[in-house]
């Protein structure tokens, strides 16, 4: 992955203190994705990240964006019931749909496609 991988920036190491609203630990898809609509309704918000940014899984995964769940639909149906586990389905394409419209906002370069393989 790192040798295919796109240029990415580098970000300053924190020295000192710093105060901020809200410290998101971790700069995986979790973290980014917590802190970036903090960031864009005006809240305060540093990410610490102690490797860089993508360093764990979200840097290392197969890059697939796809709806639905690891354990299955069928396994959230039993669970919730029909009428949650097809609201939980519009949340996981929504998903896509928010991953899709964050590349295009803030330029992403990322090779981004739609579709997955199986
Ligand atoms: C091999 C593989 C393939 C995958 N393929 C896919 C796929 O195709 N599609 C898909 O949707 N998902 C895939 N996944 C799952 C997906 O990658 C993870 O669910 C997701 O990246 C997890 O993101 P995260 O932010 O929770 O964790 P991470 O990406 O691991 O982020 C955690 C970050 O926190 C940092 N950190 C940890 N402790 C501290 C600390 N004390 N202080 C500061 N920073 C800290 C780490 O350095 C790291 O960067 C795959 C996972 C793997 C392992």
């Amino acid at each position: 992955y790192v040798s295919t991988a796109n240029p990415h920036p580098s970000y300053p190491t924190l020295e000192g203190r710093l105060k901020t609203e809200t410290c998101v630990i971790g700069g995986g898809l979790s973290g980014l994705c917590t802190a970036l609509p903090l960031a864009e309704n005006g809240h305060d918000v540093i990410v610490l990240e102690a490797a860089r940014i993508g360093f764990g899984a979200s840097g290392r995964s197969g890059g697939q964006v796809i709806s639905d769940f690891a354990c299955g639909m069928e396994e959230i149906e039993k669970q919730v019931g029909l009428e949650q586990a097809q609201w939980f389905w519009q949340q996981s394409l929504q998903a896509v749909e928010l991953v899709d419209s964050r590349i295009q906002k803030h330029n992403i370069q990322c090779d981004w496609q739609r579709g997955y393989a199986t």
